[in-house]
Formats: structure tokens, sequence, C-alpha cells
């Protein structure tokens, strides 16, 4: 497998003080812990959650006997990428994204794939509106994982709805439990403004032991 670099595309958010957190995880911090002028050399402490900004889902983050993200093999995790393109629906806040929507690309849904739902929310990272993205419902998740699929990305804060505020909610976690429930893995935050016709997905974690998530560089290209 070659790469070819003109048609990369990184599909990672910046982490920033700024980064869009789940609400109640962690918040995000990088701060100096050496410097330069005053140690002769630079380092920073990081303080972050599992789930920050694009990051992948490991089984064990809703099921206890799950799979950890040091489990996961790679190979899973650099993989032909089918992109379900939403963009031109002009989704609403908060709508739910049902089969019949995505129904159109099952004959290319299959174990062999990343799937990837494109809202165009990456658009409203950093922004309020980010928080009520539109959101997969379970019996969506269902139809995808009995079609082979086992890696689910979407450009938003959760492929289920975020509660925020006391607003929305509804279907729980339905989604995760399908996805991560069936040894599936789900990848978070992506940011797919730059999404052309790459046609491979990289979403490599850090090796953490025992940990139910992890950041990713994720990136995409065109084979
Ligand atoms: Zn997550």
């Amino acid at each position: 497998m070659t790469i070819n670099p003109s048609t990369l595309v990184d599909l990672s958010h910046k982490l920033d003080s700024n980064v869009q957190i789940y609400p109640g995880d962690p918040l995000f911090s990088c701060t100096p812990h050496t410097t330069v002028a005053k140690d002769g050399y630079s380092v920073h402490t990081l303080t972050l959650g599992s789930h920050t900004g694009t990051h992948i889902d490991a089984p064990s983050h809703f099921f206890p006997d799950g799979q950890t993200i040091d489990q996961i093999p790679l190979s899973s995790l650099i993989t032909p990428l089918v992109v379900v393109d939403l963009t031109s629906r002009e989704l609403q806040d908060r709508q739910t994204i049902t089969w019949s929507d995505i129904e159109g690309a099952s004959e290319h849904m299959s174990p062999d794939v990343a799937l990837v739902l494109r809202t165009g929310w990456s658009a409203f990272w950093g922004t309020p509106r980010y928080f009520s993205h539109p959101f997969l419902s379970r019996d969506a998740a269902a139809k995808i994982f009995d079609r082979g699929v086992r890696v689910l990305g979407v450009d938003t804060l959760s492929p289920d709805e975020t509660s925020y505020d006391g607003v929305g909610g509804e279907q729980g976690f339905g989604v995760h439990e399908v996805i991560l429930g069936g040894g599936g893995i789900i990848a978070e935050n992506l940011n797919l403004g730059g999404l052309m016709n790459q046609n491979m997905i990289a979403l490599v974690p850090l090796n953490l032991e025992g940990c139910d998530g992890s950041p990713v560089r994720a990136f995409a290209w065109k084979d």
C-alpha cells in the first residue's frame, strides 16, 4: 500500500483550549511543564479524557468485558472507507437519521469497510450548535451492523443524541450499545470538511493499556 500524499486529507479537529468536550467529560489542557528559556528544553503536561476531540470508542467504553483500545487490531482501523453523504439533505438540529436516509448505501456496507456518516456538522465545530447534532436511530445502527459493518464514524459529538441542558437523549446510547455491544468501533468528531473522493481511512489510537477510547489522528486518502 502506498499513499499518494496529494490525496491525503486530515480528518482530525485541532486539540486546543477550545476543543468541544462531551458534557461532563474531563476538560483538555496542554500546559508547559518545562520551557526552553528556563530549563533548556520544552515539555508539556497533557490533561484530557480518553474521548477528547477526534477519537475512537472501544467496546469497553460501554461493556466491561469488551475489547479495550490496546486490544483492537490496527488492521481494523486502517481500512477502506465508505462515506454516506447526507449534506445535501440539510439535516436539522437533533434530526434523527433513519435507515431510509442511508439505505441507498447498503450495498457498500460490509465487514471490510469503515462506514462514515457525513452530516455536515463539522462546520459547526466550536459553536453551540455542534451539540445539537443529528443522530442515528438505533434501528438504523442495527441494520448497518447486520450488514457486517464494524467501524462506524460520524462528524458529530456522538452517533447518539447528546443530552445537553436537559434536552434530548430519548434513545439513550442505543447506537453505542448496538455497535460497541457487537464488538465494533465508533469514531466521533471526525472533521469531514475537507473530504472529497478519498476511499481509505486511518483511525490509529494511542496504545493505552485497558483504556476505553483514545484520541486519534484520523486521515483519509485515495487509493
Ligand atoms: Zn467516544
